[in-house]
C-alpha cells in the first residue's frame, strides 16, 4: 500500500518510498502535543483526557511523564529548552524550568481566566506565543466545564516583562501556531466551533515589527481541520487533517498528503536530523521518516 498521495512533482522528493507509516504506541484516549527532546532521546505527548503527558523513548516505549498533567495539551520548546505547555484543567500556560520546578506563565487577561490554552511556540526573541480557544472548558473530557470569560485568541508573553498581550483578535478559533522558518511570516490554523460546519483554514499573517498584520486565507483543510501545524527548512507548511497529515507549499498550494489511519491531531518533527515526523492521531502515536528538514528548536 502506499502512504503517500503526490500531488505536486516537488513532493515526490520529501517522501521516501519505503519509509512507513509507523504506529509507535496505541491505546490512549485522545493523543496531542508532541514535542522532541532531542538531547533526553524522547518525545513528550500528551494524552488530555486521561490527564498525563507521556513520554515515548525509541526503544523502551511510553512511560508516564506527568500525572495528573493538569489536562495539558499543546507543548514547546523554549529557547533554554525549557518544556512550554498549554493546560486545559487550570487554564494556563507554564513553563517546567531544569530543576523541575513550574512557572505559571500566564493564567488570566485584565482579571478574567484564559479559557484553555491549546497550542503554544515560541519565537526568535524568546516571546512565547499561544492560542486559547474555549475546547477545554466546553465539557468535561479534556478538562473542567465552566463559562467562557474571554473571546478566542491569540495571545504573547513578552519574555522580559512577562506582560500578556493580544495579538490576534479576529479568528474564530486560533488553534495550531507556527512561525515561518525567517519569522516574518505567523500561520495560525482555525479550528471553529467544530460542531457548526464553520470553515477550517489555516490564516498566514505577515510579521511587522513584531506584530502579525494583514492576516488572510492561506489554505482550507479538506477533509478535516488543521489542529496542529510545523514548518520545514524551505518553509512548507505541515498540518494535521482528518486523512492524514497535508504538505502545503508557501504560496499555499497542497504538495501532498501522508495517509494516517486515524484522525490527526498534531505533528511535531524530530530524530536526529529532525527529518522524522511524529503524529499524535486520536488513540496512537505514530512516525515517518522524512526527506526533509523540520524547524524545531532546539
Ligand atoms: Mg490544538
Amino acid at each position: 500500500m502506499s502512504f503517500f498521495e503526490s500531488l505536486d512533482p516537488a513532493f515526490d522528493r520529501f517522501v521516501l518510498g519505503n519509509a512507513p507509516v509507523k504506529q509507535l504506541a496505541t491505546g490512549y484516549d485522545w493523543l496531542e502535543g508532541p514535542v522532541w527532546f532531542g538531547d533526553a532521546g524522547c518525545l513528550l505527548f500528551s494524552d488530555i483526557p486521561s490527564n498525563r503527558i507521556l513520554r515515548w523513548t525509541p526503544g523502551s516505549g511510553v512511560t508516564t511523564y506527568r500525572e495528573p498533567s493538569h489536562y495539558a495539551n499543546g507543548h514547546t520548546r523554549d529557547r533554554d529548552g525549557r518544556l512550554v505547555s498549554c493546560e486545559h484543567g487550570t487554564r494556563r500556560v507554564t513553563r517546567t524550568e531544569h530543576d523541575g520546578a513550574i512557572t505559571v506563565l500566564a493564567d488570566g487577561y485584565e482579571g478574567k481566566r484564559l479559557n484553555s490554552p491549546n497550542d503554544v511556540v515560541v519565537s526568535i526573541d524568546g516571546a512565547v506565543w499561544f492560542s486559547d480557544p474555549h475546547y477545554g472548558i466546553g465539557s468535561n473530557y479534556e478538562g473542567f466545564a465552566a463559562p467562557q470569560e474571554l473571546p478566542c485568541r491569540v495571545y504573547r508573553i513578552d519574555p522580559l516583562s512577562g506582560t500578556l498581550q493580544v495579538m490576534i483578535d479576529d479568528m474564530n478559533c486560533p488553534n495550531g501556531l507556527a512561525f515561518s522558518p525567517d519569522e516574518s511570516r505567523l500561520y495560525v490554523a482555525d479550528t471553529g466551533r467544530m460542531y457548526e460546519g464553520d470553515p477550517q483554514h489555516i490564516r498566514v499573517y505577515e510579521m511587522r515589527d513584531g506584530t502579525p498584520v494583514n492576516g488572510r486565507l492561506f489554505h482550507t483543510i479538506d477533509p478535516g481541520c488543521a489542529d496542529g501545524i510545523r514548518v520545514d527548512s524551505d518553509g512548507n507548511l505541515w498540518s494535521s487533517a482528518a486523512d492524514g497529515v497535508h504538505c502545503i507549499s508557501p504560496e499555499g498550494k497542497l504538495l501532498g498528503k501522508i495517509f494516517v489511519p486515524e484522525l490527526v491531531s498534531n505533528i511535531c518533527f524530530g530524530g536526529r536530523a529532525k527529518h522524522e515526523l511524529y503524529i499524535t492521531a486520536t488513540t496512537s502515536l505514530y512516525r515517518i521518516t522524512l526527506n526533509r528538514t523540520g524547524v524545531q528548536f532546539p
